[in-house]
């Protein structure tokens, strides 16, 4: 398959990164990548999806990515894991022979946070260095996830649309699971599912505990949700992403000590980007003016929270006012600035966050349980499908109120020269509403 093909197709069904920014998969192909690289990182605490998915589904997933490296030319494929993953290494291993065309090899990262940062699995696997706000086909690489090489694996054989969403529900719940979900379903259906919350006063994190976000009921599943977590409204994960900016700054006025240890830890920094979190939260609590550097180089913060969750013994909020911040320059029209990087930090290892260290200190280890994958299908009365589910362009409605629907029929779609792809409808029935932000489906039989 050449590579304009491929792309058409992952375009044509809607495949999208099956979590984090879902950057549309097929925008990634380029033929200047030598390597291919499987992310079955799953750092954050508690998520089980990926290496539950992985462990089932080797056979298609290693189908998928060797598909890809053949439509770029890329000579080696990588599966990125990390070594505790048993069951999932196993089905690797008995599935990388058949791909002795290409060199096609496991690359262990290590059990620590963020060990699935793209930027970080580049860096792992291939000793490469991704310069500072490219993407990692700047170092030759082209990087999806699990789920995505699922979905682009059923797209390529059978043309089949990306309609459904594996999400690891757990936390205080009474069934920790992990699940195949219709796109457009509700939360507190989703949460049912799991046996419903065990506490009476909780909140719902959508992601996980480091990179989530706070959700409502009322929220529906997309193309990137990843887990619903729920844990008291007291807990410290929680409270932590209840952040007040203008609080925070106070704050950080008051009790910074200038300790360095947020950037001392931080991810990317060790890398040798030039991402400071404590010359930044200085400059800002003192309104410094001066030197424009720890502003600007918000740009090459990855978010992955971990200055503001785990290094910061005074508790205050560098991700979340570089977020603020980083968000309010580039509206202001100010761009990333070139940059280098630095040389790796000769004590990176050693200052590496461990995985299990993390969830202990998030105070997650009680909820640390088996989420088994369970495919049962699962069909709501009702889906609410928003149009803007993922980086690119909202889909623009195809259909209209009183349409009857297919399974897998498109219902949006992408003008052809915006970055996007279409949406489809994950069950038969019909159109009850559709506004600017969302359609409605109502379940049902489907006579044409
Ligand atoms: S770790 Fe906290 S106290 Fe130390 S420099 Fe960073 S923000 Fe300030
Ligand atoms: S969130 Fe904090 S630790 Fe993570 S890359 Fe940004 S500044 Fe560094």
């Amino acid at each position: 398959m050449t590579l304009t093909e491929l792309s058409s197709i992952l375009r044509e069904c809607g495949v999208v990164g099956a979590g984090g920014a879902g950057f549309p998969s097929y925008a990634k192909l380029n033929e200047k990548a030598d390597t291919v690289i499987l992310n079955c990182a799953e750092c954050e605490p508690l998520l089980k999806l990926h290496r539950q998915v992985m462990a089932k589904y080797a056979h298609e997933i290693l189908r998928a990515l060797h598909e890809v490296a053949c439509a770029v030319g890329a000579d080696n494929m990588i599966v990125a894991i990390k070594p505790t993953y048993h069951t999932a290494i196993s089905a690797i291993e008995a599935e990388l022979p058949s791909y002795d065309d290409k060199h096609a090899r496991i690359g262990f990262l290590p059990s620590t946070f963020p060990a699935g940062d793209e930027v970080i699995v580049v860096y792992e696997t291939t000793g490469r260095i991704v310069p500072p706000g490219k993407l990692p086909i700047a170092a030759g690489c082209i990087v999806y996830n699990v789920e995505t090489m699922l979905n682009a694996y059923y797209a390529i054989k059978e043309r089949r649309p990306v309609t459904h969403k594996y999400c690891t529900v757990t936390g205080a719940v009474k069934h920790p699971v992990t699940l195949r979900l219709p796109i457009g379903m509700k939360v507190s259906e989703v949460l049912s599912l799991a046996g419903g919350a065990t506490i009476p006063d909780y909140a719902i994190v959508d992601g996980g505990p480091m990179m989530g976000k706070l959700t409502t009921e009322n929220d529906v599943v997309t193309k990137t949700s990843n887990a619903y977590i729920v844990l008291p409204t007291s807990h410290y994960v929680v409270q932590k992403k209840k952040v007040h900016s203008p609080v925070a700054v106070n704050r950080a006025k008051s009790v910074c000590c200038h300790c360095n240890m947020c950037t001392s830890l931080c991810s990317r920094h060790l890398l040798g980007y030039p991402i400071d979190p404590s010359k930044f939260m200085t400059a800002l609590s003192a309104g410094a003016t001066g030197d424009i550097k720890p502003y600007i180089n918000t740009f090459f913060c990855s978010g992955c929270g971990l200055c503001e969750m785990y290094s910061c013994f005074q508790d205050l909020n560098a991700r979340s006012l570089i977020a603020v911040f980083k968000g309010g320059i580039r509206k202001g029209g100010v761009k990333m600035p070139p940059a280098e990087a630095a040389p790796v930090d000769p004590l990176r290892r050693e200052k590496m966050v461990a995985h299990t260290r993390l969830t202990a200190r998030l105070n997650l280890t009680q909820y640390n349980q088996e989420a088994l994958l369970d495919e049962r299908v699962i069909e709501p009365d009702i889906l609410t499908i928003t149009l803007s589910q993922h980086i690119g362009a909202p889909a623009v409605p195809c259909v209209k109120e009183g349409d009857r629907v297919t399974a897998g029929q498109e219902i949006a779609g992408i003008p052809d020269d915006a970055l996007g792809v279409p949406i489809h409808s994950p069950l038969a029935g019909s159109v009850i509403g559709v506004s600017d932000k969302a359609i409605r489906i109502k379940k049902g039989e489907n006579k044409r």
